[in-house]
């Protein structure tokens, strides 16, 4: 079994997030340390630690991660101007919790791709 992080605590309500959606496969809530306006991760309520851990038979669910993180967008007034989706994968990634997030980034100009 794949170990639990803060995030399992979220999902299940047993710490408090401010959350903007929620279903039996995905869980949405604002980002603590916000980088933009709108900054809100996307997780499976399963977890996959990591992108290198998805499978094919995470294909809907990854697929639904999508779906609802432009739904979010929308409800957010961010979609009309555009945003940013981002994962991050390990040591090199930048990854800090080990339970697989979408970033969802809007609100702002978000500038280059990566920090020079
Ligand atoms: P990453 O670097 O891609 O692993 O991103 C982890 C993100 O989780 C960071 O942006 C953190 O600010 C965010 N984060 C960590 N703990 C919490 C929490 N309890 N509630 C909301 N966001 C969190």
């Amino acid at each position: 079994m794949p170990e639990e992080t803060i995030f399992s605590k979220i999902i299940r309500k047993e710490i408090p997030s401010d959350m903007v959606y929620q279903d039996d496969t995905v869980t949405a809530f604002r980002d603590i340390n916000p980088q933009a306006p709108t900054h809100i991760l996307i997780i499976p309520n399963k977890i996959i630690p990591t992108m290198d851990d998805v499978n094919e038979a995470d294909e809907q669910v990854l697929g639904h991660m999508i779906t609802v993180a432009v739904k979010i967008a929308r409800e957010q007034g961010i979609a009309q101007n555009g945003y940013r989706v981002l994962i991050n994968c390990r040591e090199h990634g930048g990854q800090e919790v080990y339970h697989l997030h979408m970033h969802l980034f809007g609100g702002r100009p978000l500038g280059p791709m990566l920090a020079r």
